[in-house]
């Protein structure tokens, strides 16, 4: 699933093939051209989050979102393709490279400022960015404090860049439960929770495969052949800590699956009631 940093290694792979050269094609969905980009020089390639964005010297910018399922795919130039070509969201030729996106979200930026366009302009810091304002994400992330902190970590205005992989996965290595109110969270370990999920996803920039176990200082090293999640994907299995066994629902503003161990994740209520037990 294509989150802040599957976003960013793309950018890293694209950019020393694309920056600074000509697009001789440009294609949208449909395999019109895209007269405005033809010809043009590629300036910058960018990241912000889950967006890329495409700066040429004159021109447009392009916005590219993969969503849920978007994948790049690098094709020889003059190569028959096997499926047709307007499957693809956008191509983008050079001399030597082409390159094709396909079931991603793809706008062109007509305004002066892409960075100041409506689709990007409301998303929060960029956790991948090197130092992250995260005074800044904390006050965004307590605007609301009855907010499930699950859905929180997942709203782009907060921060850019988690998905639902790392939202799983911090909350589990932080021993908070999913549909904690976010107004219960101290502002340190919110503070700690984003500063997390920012290291988690920066180490997995350039990977092949997404690992998150094994990243934390304390936690044991990740082993190939061994899951590469503590609680994303893994329902039903036990818990990589106590063994329990870990639940999943449907939840939050976003309908997504969230993961968590019951144990290790109580429920706030539950947390003080065995505390006062013990
Ligand atoms: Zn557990």
């Amino acid at each position: 699933m294509p989150e802040g940093d599957s976003v960013a290694s793309v950018a890293e792979r694209l950019r020393p093939r694309l920056v600074g050269e000509v697009l001789r094609d440009v294609r949208t969905r449909g395999d019109a051209p895209v007269i405005a980009l033809v010809g043009q020089r590629v300036l910058a390639l960018e990241t912000h989050g889950k967006h890329l964005l495409l700066r040429p010297e004159h021109g447009p910018s392009a916005r590219v979102h993969l969503g849920m399922y978007g994948r790049w795919r690098r094709f020889e130039p003059g190569v028959r393709w096997r499926r047709p070509r307007r499957t693809a969201s956008l191509i983008l030729a050079t001399d030597a490279h082409v390159f094709a996106c396909f079931r991603a979200h793809v706008e062109l930026l007509r305004g002066a400022l892409p960075e100041r366009d409506p689709s990007l302009v409301h998303l929060g810091p960029d956790l991948l960015v090197e130092a992250v304002d995260l005074e800044r994400v904390v006050a965004r992330a307590q605007l609301d404090p009855q907010r499930p902190i699950g859905s929180v970590l997942l709203d782009q205005r907060v921060a850019a860049g988690i998905g639902n992989v790392y939202a799983n996965e911090v909350l589990f290595l932080a021993r908070l439960a999913p549909h904690t109110p976010v107004g219960e969270v101290p502002p340190d370990a919110l503070r700690g929770l984003y500063a997390l999920a920012a290291r988690l996803m920066r180490a997995n920039v350039g990977a092949r495969r997404r690992v998150t176990r094994g990243i934390e200082a304390g936690e044991p090293p990740w082993r190939p052949g061994t899951p590469r999640t503590y609680v994303y994907g893994r329902a039903g299995r036990p818990c990589p800590r106590c063994a329990a066994t870990l639940r999943s629902a449907r939840r939050g503003e976003l309908k997504r699956v969230t993961t968590w161990c019951p144990r290790c994740q109580p429920e706030p209520g539950e947390a003080t009631n065995s505390r006062g037990a013990s």
